[in-house]
C-alpha cells in the first residue's frame, strides 16, 4: 500500500501497562459518555443514546448481538455501541474544502485512524483519471457516470457489488436485485472474511447456516462454551447474558489463547454488584489453547464423551435423538474410537487433565450453548472444527431444546440479514426462482466472486467496476498490498460511505465517493419518514429509525442511491419499479415478503414489532439437509506445524476498534495505550528467540508461494499467551496474510494462522 503512517511518532507515544482483570465497570460508562458528548454534543448524545436498541428506536450499527424481547433497560447499549454511535454522529465533516486541501497522495500517508477521524462525508466527490484530488460532482452526474461504465462492460461479470454488514435489509435486497438484474452474482460481502466457515459447516450438517439459539436459551443454559471469542470487546452486551446465566448457576468454559478481560469477570455498570462490588466471575475454566488447536481439542472431547457413554449408556448421549434425527453417528464414533494423544497435546498445547476436565463439564451438563467467533472461523480447517462442534451437539442432543444450541456470534450489525436478503455469491436455486417469479427476469445461475476471488479478478484485469455498499474493503481484506494494487487497477470504484477510509485512497482510475445517511439519522427519502429493518445474530428481525438531523443536506439513503444507480444502469429494461422502492420502503418489504424464504408477510410482521426467522433445527428438531437429518461428519486431524524459530500470528481487534474502524489508540483491557503497533508474545518465546520485552521488530510472514510479506516496526509486549502463538492488531497485520491463504471449503482468509518470523530492526 502506498501509505506510510508515521511509525516513529506512534512508537514514541505508545505506553504499555497491566492488562485488566475485568470488563466494563463504571469506567466504561464514564469513557463512553465523555466521548459521546465530545463528538456529538449533549443534545445529540441524549437523543441518540436514549433510543439506541429500544423498541421503535435505532438499532446499534456495531455488532449483531440481539436485544431482549421484552423489557429493556433505559441504557440498552454497551461502551462500544456508544462509541459506534458517537463515531457516526460526530459534528466533524469532510467536504469539498477538505478534499481541495488534501491531495490523495497526502491522504495516503495518513493512518486509517486519522482518515476516519476527520468526520462525516457530506458531498459526492469524484477523482477523474489522472487526477490528484477528489473534486465535487453532482448526484445526477455520479449516477450517469456509473450507468455509462456499467453499460460499457463486455460482460456483467466484470462488475463486482460488495456489501459491508451494516447495510439494511431493504438496501441489501435492492442491491442484490440490481446486481442480478444487471446479470451477475458477483456479490462478495464481509461474511466472506468472517463467518463464511460457519455458514458452510452449518448448512452441511444442520441445513441452516445460522445459529440455533435465542437469547432465552443462553439465559437458561447450564453450560456455556465460549470458543475463540472475545465478548468483552466484540459483543459486550453478551456479558449481560452470561451474567444472567451465571446467576442461575450456569458454568462457563472459555477456550481462547489469550485470557481476555471479558472472559474473566464482568462488572455490570447497571447493577450494584458491578458498581460497588467485584462484579460477576465469568469463566469457570479457561483453556489457553494454542492457535488452531480447537479441532484437536473437540475431537479429544468427543473421544472422551464416547468413552463415558460406553461405560454408562444413556449418561451422555441422547440416543433417541441420534436414532431418529441424525445420520452418520457410527462413522463419527468409529473415527474417534482411537485418537493420537500426542498429536492432540501438541496441537492444543494443553495438558491431558485439562481436556478431561472440559469433557467432564460437557458430560455433566444438560443444557449446553456453544458460542464461537473469529478465533474459530479464520483457520484453514475452520469448517472441520465447526463440524466437530456440531457432532458433539448432535451426540448430546443439544439442538432444538430449550437452553441449548449452537451460537455463532456475528460481528457486524446486519451481516446475517444481508445474507438472508440474497447478498451471496452462491445463491440457492430456490431464492433465484422466487426472484425470477416476482420480477419476471431470469437471474444468472453461475456462482459469482467471493471477496478473495474479487481481488484476483481485479488483479488479473478480469473485473473493471467495483461498487461498495459501505465498508472499507481494502483495509478489511487480506494481503493489503495485493488488494490495494488490484483496486487501483479498476476502471471505476464507487464507495457508498459515511466516513473517509483507505478504500477511497486505494481506488480505481475513476473513483466516486457517495455520501450516505448514517443509521442514527432521519431518513426522509421520498418525502416520508422511512424505517429500515435488520436481523440480529439470533435471527430476530425488527425495524430501526434514526432521529437525528442528517449531517449534510446532500446526503442520500443507501436505498435511494442504489435505486438511482439501477435506474442509470438498467433504465426501463426490466419491469422493476426502482422509483417506487425509493419513495416508500414498504414497497421493498412487500417484495421481500414474496421472495425471501422465511419472510412471508414481512411488511406486516415488521409493522407489528418484528419476528424471528424460522429455523427448523431450533424450532422442530428437523434438518433441511440433503439427508433430511442432522449429519455427523468425520474430519481428519491434521496438526499444523511451524518451522523452528517461527511463530504463529493471530490478528485481533483492540478494545477501541470495531472491524476496520478504529475509535482510538487505546486497548485498556490489554494494557496498551496511545498506540497499536504491538505484538503480544510469551516470555518463553522472548527467551528462546533472544528478544527483549519492549524491543522493536519487523514482522515477516512466510508462505508457500515463496514470497515474504512484511509489516514493520512493532513493539514486543510480554503477555500471557501460549508459547509459539503471538497476536497483533489488524488491519495493520493484514498485509501479512497471503490472498491465497484461505480456509478449506469456505475461502475465509486465515487471519488466525499466519506463520511469521521476527526481525530485529
Ligand atoms: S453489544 Fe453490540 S449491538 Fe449491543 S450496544 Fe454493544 S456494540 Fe451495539
Amino acid at each position: 500500500m502506498s501509505s506510510s503512517p508515521p511509525l516513529d511518532e506512534e512508537e514514541a507515544n505508545l505506553r504499555v501497562g497491566q492488562p485488566a482483570d475485568h470488563a466494563a465497570g463504571v469506567k466504561a460508562v464514564r469513557l463512553s459518555l465523555t466521548n459521546a458528548v465530545q463528538k456529538m454534543g449533549v443534545r445529540k448524545t441524549v437523543r441518540n443514546l436514549r433510543t439506541l436498541n429500544q423498541h421503535n428506536g435505532v438499532d446499534c450499527m456495531s455488532c449483531a448481538w440481539p436485544d431482549p424481547a421484552g423489557h429493556r433497560h433505559a441504557a440498552e447499549f454497551c461502551e462500544n455501541g456508544a462509541k459506534a454511535v458517537s463515531w457516526e454522529g460526530t459534528r466533524d465533516t469532510v467536504g469539498p474544502v477538505f478534499f481541495a486541501e488534501n491531495s490523495i497522495e497526502s491522504l495516503a500517508g495518513q493512518t486509517d485512524y486519522w482518515l476516519e477521524k476527520q468526520g462525516r462525508l457530506t458531498h459526492p466527490m469524484v477523482r477523474r483519471p489522472g487526477g490528484t484530488h477528489y473534486e465535487p460532482i453532482s448526484w445526477a452526474e455520479s449516477f450517469a457516470l456509473i450507468g455509462e461504465h456499467l453499460s460499457g462492460l463486455a460482460s456483467p461479470h466484470e462488475a463486482v457489488f460488495y456489501t459491508s454488514g451494516r447495510a439494511s435489509n431493504e438496501a441489501a435486497f435492492v442491491y442484490q436485485l440490481l446486481a442480478r438484474a444487471y446479470g451477475t452474482n458477483n456479490l462478495p460481502d464481509c461474511s466472506n472474511m468472517c463467518h463464511e466457515s460457519t455458514g458452510v459447516a452449518l448448512i452441511r450438517t444442520i441445513g441452516v447456516g445460522k445459529g440455533s439459539v435465542t437469547l432465552e436459551d443462553l439465559h437458561k443454559a447450564d453450560l456455556i462454551v465460549v470458543s475463540g471469542q472475545n465478548p468483552g470487546t466484540n459483543h459486550p452486551r453478551m456479558l449481560t447474558a452470561l451474567e444472567v446465566a451465571k446467576r442461575d448457576g450456569a458454568k462457563i468454559l472459555a477456550i481462547n489463547p489469550l485470557p481476555e478481560a471479558g472472559l474473566l469477570r464482568f462488572q455490570n455498570p447497571q447493577n450494584a454488584r458491578g458498581v460497588v462490588g467485584k462484579g460477576t466471575g465469568l469463566a469457570d475454566k479457561l483453556l489457553q489453547i494454542r492457535s488452531n488447536g480447537d479441532l484437536a481439542l473437540w475431537q479429544a472431547i468427543g473421544h472422551l464423551l464416547l468413552k463415558k457413554e460406553e461405560a454408562d449408556p444413556g449418561s451422555v448421549a441422547d440416543r433417541e435423538f441420534i436414532e431418529a434425527q441424525t445420520v452418520g453417528f457410527e462413522d463419527w464414533a468409529e473415527s474417534l474410537a482411537e485418537i493420537d494423544r500426542d498429536a492432540i497435546l501438541a496441537a492444543t498445547g494443553l495438558a491431558w487433565e485439562q481436556i478431561e476436565e472440559a469433557a467432564d463439564m460437557m458430560a455433566t451438563s444438560k443444557r449446553i450453548v456453544h458460542c464461537w467467533a473469529m478465533g474459530i472461523t479464520q483457520h484453514r480447517n475452520s469448517v472441520a472444527t465447526i463440524k466437530e462442534f456440531v457432532n458433539i451437539a448432535l451426540f448430546q442432543g443439544m439442538i432444538g431444546k430449550p437452553g441449548a444450541g449452537l451460537c455463532p456470534v456475528r460481528g457486524h450489525s446486519n451481516v446475517q440479514g444481508d445474507r438472508s436478503m440474497g447478498i451471496w455469491e452462491k445463491p440457492p436455486a430456490l431464492f433465484l426462482d422466487r426472484l425470477r417469479d416476482e420480477f419476471g427476469f431470469e437471474p444468472p445461475r453461475e456462482h459469482g466472486h467471493d471477496a478473495a476471488d474479487a481481488v484476483r479478478a481485479f488483479r488479473d484485469g478480469k473485473a473493471k467496476v467495483f461498487i461498495a455498499l459501505g465498508g472499507n474493503f481494502v483495509a478489511a481484506m487480506s494481503d493489503t498490498e495485493v488488494t490495494a494494487k488490484a483496486m487501483r487497477g479498476a476502471e471505476l470504484t464507487v464507495q457508498i460511505s459515511t466516513k473517509l477510509n483507505r478504500s477511497h485512497i486505494e481506488a480505481g482510475r475513476t473513483a466516486l465517493i457517495l455520501p450516505t445517511l448514517g443509521r442514527t439519522e432521519k431518513d426522509e427519502t421520498g418525502g416520508r419518514t422511512q424505517r429500515i429493518t435488520v436481523e440480529d445474530s439470533m435471527s430476530a428481525v425488527h425495524a430501526s429509525r434514526g432521529r437525528s438531523e442528517p449531517i449534510g443536506t446532500l446526503l442520500r439513503s443507501e436505498v435511494d442511491i442504489l435505486c438511482n444507480i439501477a435506474d442509470a444502469a438498467l433504465g426501463e429494461e426490466l419491469d422493476i419499479p426502482w422509483g417506487e422502492f425509493a419513495e416508500d420502503y414498504e414497497r421493498i418489504r412487500e417484495r421481500i415478503g414474496r421472495v425471501v424464504p422465511g419472510c412471508d408477510d414481512y411488511a406486516n410482521k415488521i409493522n407489528n414489532g418484528g419476528f424471528t426467522m424460522p429455523h427448523p433445527p431450533r424450532d422442530s428438531r428437523t434438518f433441511p439437509t440433503q439427508e433430511g437429518k442432522g449429519v455427523f461428519t468425520v474430519s481428519p486431524l491434521e496438526v499444523m506445524t511451524v518451522p523452528e524459530g517461527r511463530l504463529v500470528l493471530q490478528s485481533l481487534r483492540s478494545h477501541d476498534q470495531f472491524n476496520t474502524t478504529i475509535y482510538g489508540l487505546d486497548d485498556r483491557y490489554r494494557g496498551v495505550y496511545s498506540g497499536r503497533r504491538v505484538v503480544f508474545i510469551s516470555k518463553a518465546d522472548l527467551d528462546e528467540l533472544g528478544f527483549d520485552n519492549g524491543e522493536i521488530v519487523d514482522l515477516v510472514s512466510e508462505w508457500e508461494d515463496g514470497l515474504t510479506r512484511r509489516a514493520d516496526q512493532f513493539r514486543l509486549v510480554e503477555y500471557d499467551t501460549p508459547k509459539g502463538c503471538v497476536a497483533a492488531y489488524y488491519p495493520e497485520t493484514n498485509p501479512l496474510v497471503p490472498l491465497d491463504s484461505q480456509a478449506e471449503e469456505s475461502g475465509t482468509p486465515t487471519s488466525k494462522w499466519v506463520v511469521v518470523r521476527l526481525e530485529r530492526r
